[in-house]
């Protein structure tokens, strides 16, 4: 893999971890995402994540309880749709309310992250061969130039993280 490549998968790694936060003028809205839990699908296309990890606050590092749940889209490759019952979480120490989405979804989109990521490193195409099965071309458009505009943000970001979490020192 060349150090172009692995750019752009770290970039598109990075949608997932930069679109977490989203912040209005009025309440901060954040959600938390999840890499440890089990999916259960039901024949009517129903998806139930059982948890298998403790949630905290992303802005003030508080143990979040669960509130309630509400229905998401879920959509596949070849347009299938499911619908998953994600919770929201309560911080009683901040008073925010955060959603939980598990690692395979992206906030705010309805493909899974894998879809996206793939259309994002150019595995996936509008030119593809099975390129009806996935998002119409627009979307994949639309996806491509939120990362463009993002890019310095992100590139940023992860920079932030390896310094503060993993204490990189080497450039990428
Ligand atoms: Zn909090």
């Amino acid at each position: 893999m060349t150090k172009t490549e692995k750019e752009k998968e770290t970039m598109s790694s990075a949608l997932i971890a930069t679109s977490c936060l989203t912040w209005s003028p009025v309440v901060a809205v954040a959600m938390v995402i999840i890499a440890q839990y089990r999916l259960i699908v039901n024949m009517f296309k129903q998806i139930f994540c059982e948890v298998l990890e403790t949630s905290v606050c992303p802005v003030c590092q508080e143990t979040l309880k669960p509130r309630d749940s509400r229905w998401r889209i879920w959509c596949e490759e070849g347009h299938d749709v499911f619908w998953i019952k994600v919770r929201r979480l309560y911080c009683k120490h901040c008073r925010r309310l955060h959603t939980e989405l598990p690692d395979c979804l992206s906030p705010y989109k309805h493909y899974t992250s894998e879809t996206i990521e793939g259309v994002l490193d150019g595995v996936v195409t509008p030119h593809a061969e099975q390129s009806e099965s996935y998002p119409c071309e627009a979307t994949m458009e639309r996806w491509k130039q939120w990362l463009a505009h993002n890019y310095l943000f992100i590139e940023g970001f992860l920079r932030m993280i390896g310094f503060d979490v993993y204490r990189l020192v080497k450039t990428f």
